[in-house]
Protein backbone atom coordinates (compact mmCIF):
# COMPACT_ATOMS: atom_id res chain seq x y z
CA UNK A 1 0.00 0.00 0.00
CA UNK A 2 1.22 3.66 -0.89
CA UNK A 3 2.44 5.74 1.50
CA UNK A 4 0.36 9.25 1.17
CA UNK A 5 1.22 12.78 2.29
CA UNK A 6 -1.38 12.17 5.10
CA UNK A 7 1.09 9.41 6.85
CA UNK A 8 3.81 11.88 6.53
CA UNK A 9 1.58 14.26 8.87
CA UNK A 10 0.52 11.19 11.34
CA UNK A 11 4.17 10.75 11.47
CA UNK A 12 4.98 14.65 12.07
CA UNK A 13 7.28 14.28 9.23
CA UNK A 14 5.60 17.24 7.22
CA UNK A 15 4.32 19.95 9.48
CA UNK A 16 0.16 20.49 9.74
CA UNK A 17 -1.66 22.55 11.81
CA UNK A 18 -3.09 20.18 13.96
CA UNK A 19 -6.83 20.82 16.01
CA UNK A 20 -7.01 17.44 17.75
CA UNK A 21 -5.43 14.11 18.34
CA UNK A 22 -6.15 10.76 20.16
CA UNK A 23 -4.42 7.39 19.88
CA UNK A 24 -6.33 6.56 16.69
CA UNK A 25 -7.52 10.13 14.87
CA UNK A 26 -5.91 12.74 14.41
CA UNK A 27 -7.49 16.24 13.01
CA UNK A 28 -5.75 19.29 10.95
CA UNK A 29 -6.51 22.08 8.95
CA UNK A 30 -6.79 21.99 5.09
CA UNK A 31 -4.29 23.51 3.57
CA UNK A 32 -6.70 24.35 0.65
CA UNK A 33 -9.46 25.40 2.67
CA UNK A 34 -13.03 25.74 0.71
CA UNK A 35 -14.47 27.47 3.86
CA UNK A 36 -13.97 29.47 6.87
CA UNK A 37 -13.72 26.45 8.79
CA UNK A 38 -11.87 23.07 6.89
CA UNK A 39 -10.51 20.64 8.91
CA UNK A 40 -9.48 17.12 8.15
CA UNK A 41 -10.21 14.58 10.46
CA UNK A 42 -8.11 11.16 9.37
CA UNK A 43 -7.75 7.26 10.79
CA UNK A 44 -3.97 7.03 12.19
CA UNK A 45 -4.60 3.47 10.28
CA UNK A 46 -3.83 3.52 6.44
CA UNK A 47 -7.48 2.94 4.72
CA UNK A 48 -7.43 4.23 1.25
CA UNK A 49 -11.26 4.43 0.54
CA UNK A 50 -14.43 4.33 2.20
CA UNK A 51 -14.59 1.22 -0.01
CA UNK A 52 -12.50 -0.59 2.26
CA UNK A 53 -14.36 0.38 5.56
CA UNK A 54 -16.22 -2.91 7.28
CA UNK A 55 -18.97 -1.96 9.50
CA UNK A 56 -17.79 -4.85 11.37
CA UNK A 57 -13.79 -3.90 11.75
CA UNK A 58 -13.79 0.10 11.75
CA UNK A 59 -17.36 0.50 13.50
CA UNK A 60 -15.73 2.62 16.62
CA UNK A 61 -13.05 3.94 14.65
CA UNK A 62 -15.85 5.93 12.45
CA UNK A 63 -17.53 6.93 15.86
CA UNK A 64 -14.14 7.96 17.18
CA UNK A 65 -14.05 10.00 14.07
CA UNK A 66 -17.42 11.48 14.29
CA UNK A 67 -17.23 12.06 18.21
CA UNK A 68 -13.90 14.00 17.18
CA UNK A 69 -15.90 15.71 14.12
CA UNK A 70 -18.56 16.93 16.72
CA UNK A 71 -15.80 18.15 19.48
CA UNK A 72 -14.00 20.36 16.84
CA UNK A 73 -17.32 21.92 15.54
CA UNK A 74 -17.71 22.91 19.04
CA UNK A 75 -14.23 24.14 19.46
CA UNK A 76 -14.62 26.16 16.29
CA UNK A 77 -18.01 27.46 17.32
CA UNK A 78 -19.81 26.24 13.93
CA UNK A 79 -21.86 23.82 16.15
CA UNK A 80 -24.92 25.74 16.27
CA UNK A 81 -25.21 27.06 12.67
CA UNK A 82 -24.39 23.69 11.12
CA UNK A 83 -21.66 22.33 9.09
CA UNK A 84 -20.91 19.85 6.49
CA UNK A 85 -19.41 16.40 6.79
CA UNK A 86 -17.55 14.80 3.61
CA UNK A 87 -15.89 11.63 2.42
CA UNK A 88 -14.66 11.64 -0.69
CA UNK A 89 -14.45 8.10 -2.59
CA UNK A 90 -12.70 7.44 -6.22
CA UNK A 91 -11.97 9.32 -9.17
CA UNK A 92 -15.82 10.32 -9.57
CA UNK A 93 -16.01 11.26 -5.96
CA UNK A 94 -13.05 13.30 -6.56
CA UNK A 95 -10.72 11.66 -4.20
CA UNK A 96 -7.09 13.10 -4.19
CA UNK A 97 -5.38 11.70 -1.19
CA UNK A 98 -5.85 7.65 -0.76
CA UNK A 99 -6.07 7.91 3.21
CA UNK A 100 -9.55 8.31 4.17
CA UNK A 101 -10.64 11.82 5.49
CA UNK A 102 -13.47 13.60 6.50
CA UNK A 103 -13.73 17.09 5.36
CA UNK A 104 -15.22 19.33 8.13
CA UNK A 105 -16.78 22.46 6.17
CA UNK A 106 -18.66 25.18 8.03
CA UNK A 107 -18.44 28.68 8.84
CA UNK A 108 -20.32 29.57 5.60
CA UNK A 109 -23.68 28.47 4.03
CA UNK A 110 -23.26 25.65 2.55
CA UNK A 111 -24.44 25.30 -1.17
CA UNK A 112 -26.36 21.91 -2.67
CA UNK A 113 -25.75 19.75 -4.76
CA UNK A 114 -22.19 20.21 -4.61
CA UNK A 115 -20.20 20.91 -7.48
P1 LIG B 1 -9.84 14.82 -1.31
O1 LIG B 1 -9.95 15.56 -2.62
O2 LIG B 1 -11.15 14.47 -0.70
O3 LIG B 1 -8.90 13.63 -1.42
O4 LIG B 1 -9.20 15.83 -0.30
C1 LIG B 1 -7.84 15.96 -0.09
C2 LIG B 1 -7.65 17.24 0.67
O5 LIG B 1 -6.35 17.25 1.25
C3 LIG B 1 -7.74 18.51 -0.19
O6 LIG B 1 -8.80 19.32 0.31
C4 LIG B 1 -6.37 19.15 -0.03
O7 LIG B 1 -6.43 20.56 0.01
C5 LIG B 1 -5.88 18.56 1.28
N1 LIG B 1 -4.44 18.49 1.46
C6 LIG B 1 -3.52 17.99 0.59
N2 LIG B 1 -2.30 18.07 1.11
C7 LIG B 1 -2.43 18.63 2.35
C8 LIG B 1 -1.51 18.97 3.40
N3 LIG B 1 -0.21 18.76 3.27
N4 LIG B 1 -2.01 19.53 4.52
C9 LIG B 1 -3.33 19.76 4.64
N5 LIG B 1 -4.25 19.44 3.71
C10 LIG B 1 -3.81 18.90 2.57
Amino acid sequence: MGETIFSKIIKKEIPAEIVYESDTVLAFRDINPQAPVHILIIPKIEIPTVREINGLEHASLLGEMYDAANQIAKDEGISENGFRLVFNCGDNGGQEVYHIHMHLLGGRQMQWPPG
